[in-house]
Order: structure tokens, then sequence, then C-alpha cells
């Protein structure tokens, strides 16, 4: 028999008089995965959630143009074949909306919403060096205590406002994107405000400019963008995809990024600038990442093949928007294109051809403080009934920082990663025991639940090691810790992205110690592939570089 195969009654006994065996925090993809392998092995576990539902970031982000950029059915957990037989994804690129009801769907079909606490966050975490268990405080007043904690916070879900002088004095309607009002509200006759430039921003901008008055988009760098091309899903195509979602996830887990898009093996070099082009027209009409993933992967390395297609997308840009001055500001000359997260729109910019909408350049005429009645540049007044901020998030530690975590000997968890994260394969943290992370800090950027699968599919057997073998205590080897920092490290050397203003990289012009050029090594860009053979290569050999107590 092996450890996995160990009764689910033995595992539901374990630690009675601790409230949880384990409790996960955040009732997101990653969440929702985690409390269903729990379930199905009996342990007492909950998912504790902020929120008043479940869904994450597809509970809270839905403005007006919110989908995935990922194909939808490359988004479908895989683990359960009922849940690919009976879901119909009915557009290319879902709706937010469709994503929220799926994740209710996965969720209801296997009755897990009885394990899931909402409206309640969780304020302190802090172990107990002594009993090997953690103690949470959560905002409700209550305190919970448990074995294990999994965190599954997601990646991008602190939101961050900046820091302008007068935004409480506004009168109008105001709110960071991701924080949409979830009562309908109606932009219809409205003055807009859109602030960033980022991949919400590009999502949000064309619809918020179909029903607003006049809307005004401060633009602080360019963003480069390519076409999603998306397509409803007849009947029959979900037919078809359905009977290739073997291949699909299969595909998804050879490429580096978890997509069904593969990267094009010929060398750069090795064909002519006529079949570079000819590849580049093609993908530019093709729906998805392809243009970005499908490249020849010199694109992200060398400088001078990047600079040409770049070129090749500035002309794209060009050839959309009517004013060619105004289509010159809309093309980033920072830097190259695919060296920070592409966003994918829809009509972005022939937005700009329309006459109410304005693209004010905010790293010329910033923005200087927001007034009672819109705001002021250092150029002038504007005025404004709604101001929509898409100015990014604490991306991967937010969340993190947001609890007041102590681990072995009271080391705080926002001290330890004060200069960036510091973990052993995205999932551990030396000095924080029984703390295991879904797609932390340095696992590798992903298609989000094929790395959510990846996470839960190896804490899972190695909390039933643990259980199976009596352990009350794991810990990080320092070594193991250090020489994983040092490999995530390795792995930003010789790529473009290394010096992108972007979340990838830590940059977060709101935030203290997130300033550009204090390198944070937040992901792991040795691909999807490399790292959960790394992961199985642990666990294989008797998960090397963790030990028990
Ligand atoms: P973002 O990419 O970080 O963009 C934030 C934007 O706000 C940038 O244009 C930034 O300008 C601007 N900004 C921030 N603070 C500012 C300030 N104080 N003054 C003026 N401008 C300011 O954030 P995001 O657009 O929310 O996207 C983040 C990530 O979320 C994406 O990369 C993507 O991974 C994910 N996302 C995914 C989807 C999807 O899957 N469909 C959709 C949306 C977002 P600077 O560049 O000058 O700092």
């Amino acid at each position: 028999m092996t450890e996995q195969a160990i009764e689910i009654n033995d595992i539901a006994n374990i630690d009675p008089h601790l409230d949880y065996q384990a409790i996960v925090i955040g009732a997101g993809v990653s969440g929702i995965y985690q409390i269903k392998r729990l379930a199905d092995l009996g342990v007492r576990a909950t998912v504790l959630d902020a929120n008043a539902d479940l869904g994450g970031t597809w509970y809270n982000n839905r403005y007006p143009g919110a989908r995935f950029d990922s194909e939808s059915y490359t988004y479908s957990y895989s683990f359960s074949k009922e849940v690919l037989d009976q879901w119909n994804w009915t557009e290319r690129f879902a709706p937010q909306p469709e994503t929220l009801a799926y994740l209710n769907f996965v969720t209801d079909k296997f009755k897990l919403r009885k394990y899931m606490q909402f409206g309640c966050r969780v304020e302190s975490m802090i172990f107990d060096d002594d009993k090997n268990t953690w103690t949470l405080r959560l905002d409700d007043g209550r305190q919970l205590t448990t074995r294990f904690i999994i965190s599954g916070v997601g990646v991008l879900s602190t939101p961050t406002l900046p820091k302008l002088e007068g935004m409480d004095s506004f009168k109008g309607t105001s709110f960071h994107a991701s924080h949409w009002p979830h009562e309908p509200i109606d932009l219809k006759g409205k003055r807009v405000a859109v602030i960033g430039s980022g991949a919400t921003a590009i999502q949000l901008i064309p619809e918020v400019a179909k029903v607003a008055t006049r809307l005004t988009v401060f633009q602080r760098r360019a963003n480069w963008a390519a076409p999603l091309n998306n397509a409803p899903i007849s009947e029959s195509e979900m037919a078809a995809i359905r009977e290739r979602y073997d291949d699909i996830f299969a595909a998804c887990a050879r490429s580096p990024g978890g997509f069904e898009h593969e990267p094009d093996r010929r060398g750069f070099y090795d064909v002519s600038p006529e079949q570079r082009r000819e590849l580049w027209d093609r993908l530019y009409d093709e729906p998805g990442f392809g243009i970005w993933l499908q490249n020849f992967t010199e694109i992200f390395f060398d400088e001078k093949a990047n600079a040409e297609f770049s070129a090749y997308i500035a002309d794209r840009i060009r050839q959309r928007v009517n004013d060619p001055a105004l289509a010159e500001r809309l093309i980033p000359k920072d830097h190259g294109f695919g060296i920070q997260r592409v966003p994918l729109e829809t009509g972005y910019f022939e937005t700009y051809n329309r006459d109410d909408v304005e693209l004010v350049d905010s790293a010329e005429t910033p923005i200087v403080r927001i007034t009672p009645t819109g705001l002021d540049t250092s150029d002038g007044s504007y005025e404004f009934d709604v101001i929509i901020y898409a100015t990014g998030f604490d991306a991967f530690t937010g969340a993190f920082d947001h609890i007041d975590i102590q681990g072995a000997a009271g080391e705080r968890l926002r001290d330890k990663w004060a200069t960036g994260p510091e973990t052993y394969l995205g999932t551990m943290v030396r000095g924080f025991p029984n703390f295991l992370m879904l797609v932390g800090p340095q696992t590798a950027a992903s298609n989000f639940p094929r790395g959510a699968e990846l996470s839960v599919d190896w804490v899972t057997p190695f909390l039933e090691h643990m259980w199976a073998h009596g352990h009350q205590r794991f810990d990080v080897d320092e070594a193991a810790e250090t020489q994983w920092i040092e490999h995530v490290k390795d792995m930003y050397k010789g790529m473009l992205l290394r010096n992108a203003r972007s979340w990838f990289t830590g940059y977060n012009s709101n935030l203290e110690g997130h300033e550009y050029g204090k390198m944070r090594y937040n992901i792991y860009n040795g691909g999807g592939p490399r790292y959960a053979k790394m992961l199985r290569d642990v666990a294989d050999n008797d998960y090397e570089g963790v030990y028990f107590k």
C-alpha cells in the first residue's frame, strides 16, 4: 500500500484538538481545487476568504470588458472529466461573469461550499514553536488553530492606488478597477477618467468609451498590446474541443507558459525577414497569445530580434490609429514588445479614433492632485463624474504582506520579504514551518489554472506524506532555499524582461521599495515544464531540501 492510500478515517482523526487540520486562505481558482482534494481525503479543512463569495480574481474584477486572455478551454480545471464533459464555454475568451459561473458550477458540483467561510479576513497567523501549530486571528474576532496553512491568495489580488493629494475630496464616483462596484453603475452621460494603461485599462477603455459622454485616458507609459481576436464557440466547436481536452492539456504542460501556444523553434536568424513577417502576419490575426508565445524565442533574449518584432507591431498600431501623432504616443518607446506581460485587446487602438476619447500623456503632464470635481495635471484642470484607477497591483507579495505572518521564533514574513520574496520552489518558506503556497512567488509564470493544479497536485501528496509518517512539522533547509533563490535569479539573467518596469520585476511606482531598479525576483523564468520536473524530482527524492519533525 502506498502512503497516498492512507485510510480516510485515519487522516480525519489526526490532531482532534485543533480546529482544523488544514486551513486554505482564498476561495479562488487554486483554493477551490485545493479544498476539493482535501475534502476527498476527509481532512478537516476550511477555506477562508475575505470576499462575500467565492471566485477570487473573478469575483473582484467585474469591470466592463474583463475577460480571459487565456483560451477558455485551457483555463478549465483538468482534474474532472465530468466537469469537462458538462461545462460549455460560449466564447473563446470567456467574459468575467461566465468564469465566475464556472467556478460556482465546479464548487457546487462537488459540494465544496460547505467548507468555505466568507467575509472573514485573516489578520494574523502566528506559528507556535512548541506545538507546531498555527493560530489565525480573523477580522471577525475569531481565533482558529490548525496544523497547516495553505495560501491560495493569488498573484494579483492586492490593488494599489496612486498617492495623490485630494483623492478623498473627489465628489463624484471613484474606484480601483478591480473593485468595480457590484451594483450597476451607469456611465451613460458621464465624463470618465481612466488612469493607467495596463492590461486592465486596455480591456475596459473600449467598453467605457462606448457609453461615456467623454473618456479621458491618463497614460504614463504606453503599453504594447495585440488583438485578442475573440469569437463565440459554437456547440459543434465545443464538442470538438471536448474531444481534444487530453491533447490540449498535454500541449499546455509542454509549453513554457502553460498555454496551447508553443514557441516557433526555427531560429530567428535561420529564416528570412520575409518568413518572419509571414509568421507575424499570421499570428497577429490569430486568437490569443500566439503573437507572444508562438513567436521566435529570441524576442525574449535578443535586443535586435526584439527590436525588429517591436517595429512590426508598431506598424500594425500605426495602421489602426488615424492620427499619426496619436499613434506614436500609443507606441511604447521605452521597452520592447513582450518583455512586460502583453495585454490582449479588442478595438483598443481604434477607440482613440473616436472624437469623444482623449489621451493625456501623464509622463509629460503628470497628475498633480485630485480635486472635488476632477483632477489637475501640471498643464490644467479636468472635470469628471467618474475616475477609474486602473493602476495595478502589489503583485505576488502584497496579499501576504497584508497578513501579520509570524513564523518560527517570531520572524515576520514581511520582514523576510522586505526586498523581495525568498522561497523554496515557490511553495515553502524557510522559517515558516507548515506553511504552503499555491502559485506562490517564484513559481513559473503560467496560465493560472495550469500552475494552480500543478501546485495543488504537489502540495496534496506532500501533506499525505506528512500524515502517513506522523510528522508534525516541516521546514526548509537553509542551503536548499538559498540554492533555489540563486536558481530563480539565474533564470532572469539574459532575459530582456529583467529590465522591464513590470510586476514581473516587482516594479510598482505606488509602493515604497518597489521603485524601478530595486529588482524583486518574483517569478520563475525557467518555464513550466522545467519547474514541474523540479517539483517532481524533489518529491521523488523524499522531499529533498525539506526536513521533518
Ligand atoms: P499594470 O499592468 O500594473 O498597469 C498599471 C497601469 O497604471 C500602468 O499603466 C501604470 O503606469 C499606471 N499607473 C500606476 N500608478 C500610476 C500613477 N500613480 N500615476 C499614473 N499612472 C499610474 O496593472 P493592470 O493593468 O491591472 O494589469 C496587471 C496584470 O493583471 C496584468 O499584467 C495581467 O497579468 C493581469 N490582468 C489580466 C487580465 C486577463 O487575464 N484578461 C486582465 C487584466 C489584468 P506605469 O506603467 O507608468 O507604471
